[in-house]
């Protein structure tokens, strides 16, 4: 056995500097001693506003109040991921449908997708089916009460966060410092190696040499220690996602008494914008390829779909996107985490989830000062895992469009590569829905998630499947029926129970 590693040291105070710095302090203190070094000089990505459902549980980890977290941050709640434009249905209209964080209840057995593919639910869609998230959205309504007497009739459903990234950063570096982090603010210029090719310092502009143990690399895009000092190769994910630059905006709400509880995703001529609403403003962009408009054009695209909403002569910020990942995220002493270690597009809100994984994963996997082979192969294993299984999920919603309207959407679904595992699912999907059989080791997308994509996408009602599929065609109509009635009773209930969203936020 070696020497227990003593010591951590972060570089970068961005979102993933300062989680890392915060939650290994609440696992790790008062044994190791945890050191973030920041550049005062290059500034942080400054985006990253949703969430998934497994923040909040973070947050208590760390001993963050949520309600101190919300007013400080300016945090709203997400019920899910709205999706709009991105397939047109039978009759050539654009879809809106809902990636929820509510999965879909069994019927005698049987999920509810089966049957809804079946027979249809009226003219409910498919999340409307079984779950009141969409009514709540379009009432401006949240998964919360206000003082409601009696039994709550919300199905079990999750819930994640929007929230400010810039004032989140400054939250968790307050209370890292409070709780006994060692906060440099200097520049990194140079990485010393020792004979293995180990970290052995950093070299900082003002201090000098600062000696290492194992090193967080949180250095953003530039990946300075994982990269370009150990020479990590990154590996681009061009041929699967073709989009490669960002725009980014503030805007205030049109109607400041009305705040979406879900992030929207809209899908433009090249791309697509992300809408999520904070209390005090909405934060917004435009994801796009370069390869199918210049900036210029992008930012004219943005503004237009924008219209009032955009300030008069907004400029949107741009932001250009390494898509990809490190080979490697764990190499020698070194491990990356966020947007050093890869990133893939926003269109699911992982990234900052990811970092998380990757602490959670650095616990399991920690390793002594020999670093041992087997501990870095392991954390690598499952941050592979990781990486893989949000790519193909995300490469799936481009892969089924059928928009035929701009070059990018039909390049998007005929010249992007999607990689084995993703083509044979879909293979299968033409005959079944999703079980969980097929994605066994899903962390975050679940085969409940999958369906709500091919269901909301309409893609069996487009020519996707051939026929009738196998398991729906085998159910009887009665049990689903029923289960209608009954969930568009308890829909209404949920709708009536639940509160307005910013009179909720207000009353944090
Ligand atoms: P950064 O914020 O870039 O921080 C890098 C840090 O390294 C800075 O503090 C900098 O000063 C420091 N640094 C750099 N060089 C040196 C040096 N030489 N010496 C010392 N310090 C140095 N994630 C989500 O979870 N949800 C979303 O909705 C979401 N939307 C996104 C939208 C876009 C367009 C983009 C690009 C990203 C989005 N992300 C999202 C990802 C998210 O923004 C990042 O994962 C998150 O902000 C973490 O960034 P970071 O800390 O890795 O890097």
């Amino acid at each position: 056995m070696g020497d227990p590693v003593t010591s951590i040291t972060i570089v970068g105070g961005g979102t993933a500097g300062w989680l890392a710095a915060c939650f290994l302090r609440t696992k790790c203190a008062p044994k190791i001693k945890i050191t973030l070094i920041e550049s005062p000089n290059v500034p942080t990505v400054g985006v990253g506003e949703a969430t998934v459902p497994h923040m909040p549980v973070t947050l208590r980890e760390m001993g963050i109040d949520d309600q101190e977290f919300m007013r400080r941050c300016n945090a709203s709640f997400k019920m899910g991921v709205m999706f709009n434009d991105w397939n047109v249905d039978r009759k050539g209209r654009f879809i809106r449908y809902m990636n929820p964080f509510a999965s879909p209840p069994r019927i005698e057995g049987v999920e509810a997708g089966h049957y809804f593919q079946a027979y249809g639910a009226g003219n409910r869609d498919y999340i409307r089916s079984f779950s009141p998230l969409m009514d709540l959205f379009e009432s401006w309504k949240c998964p919360f009460s206000l003082n409601k007497q009696g039994e709550d009739p919300m199905p079990r459903a999750g819930y994640a966060y929007h929230l400010d990234a810039v004032k989140f950063a400054g939250l968790l570096a307050e209370r890292g410092r409070d709780h006994g982090i060692e906060h440099i603010l200097d520049d990194v210029d140079d990485v010393e190696l020792d004979e293995r090719g180990f970290v052995a310092a950093l070299i900082l502009r003002e201090t000098g040499r600062h000696p290492v143990q194992l090193v967080l690399d949180c250095t953003g895009f530039r990946g300075l220690v994982i990269q370009k000092a150990l020479g990590e190769p990154f590996d681009s994910y061009a041929d699967y996602l073709g989009n490669d630059r960002a725009m980014a905006l503030q805007v205030p709400h049109p109607d400041p008494e009305k705040i979406r509880a879900a992030t929207q995703s809209t899908a433009l001529g090249a791309g697509w914008s992300w809408a999520v609403p904070l209390f005090n403003r909405i934060g917004t962009g435009y994801v796009f390829s370069s390869a199918h408009r210049t900036d210029d054009e992008a930012a004219e695209e943005f503004l237009a779909h924008l219209g009032d909403m955009a300030p008069p002569g907004a400029e949107p910020r741009v932001i250009p996107m390494r898509v990809g990942r490190s080979r490697r995220a764990w190499v020698k002493n070194c491990i990356a985490l966020g947007l050093s270690g890869g990133f893939i597009e926003p269109l699911e809100s992982t990234a900052i989830h990811m970092i998380d994984m990757g602490l959670r994963w650095l616990l399991q996997y920690f390793p002594s000062q020999d670093y041992e082979d087997a501990t870095r192969d392991a954390y690598n294993r499952v941050s592979d895992g990781m990486f893989n299984e949000v790519r193909d999920f995300i490469c799936l919603h481009y892969r089924l469009n059928n928009r035929t309207d701009d070059p990018y959407w039909m390049d998007s679904r005929t010249q992007l590569k999607i990689s084995d595992r993703l083509e044979h699912l879909l293979d299968l999907w033409r005959h079944q829905l999703p079980t969980p059989l097929d994605v066994p080791s899903a962390h975050l997308f679940t085969y409940n998630v999958f369906t709500a994509v091919l269901l909301g996408k309409q893609v069996y009602d487009n020519g996707y499947g051939e026929g009738q599929l196998n398991r729906s065609f085998a159910l009887p109509e009665k049990p689903w029926k029923a289960f209608l009635r009954q969930s568009a009773a308890r829909n209404r209930a949920v709708l009536d129970h639940k509160a307005d969203h910013r009179r909720v936020l207000l009353a944090l």
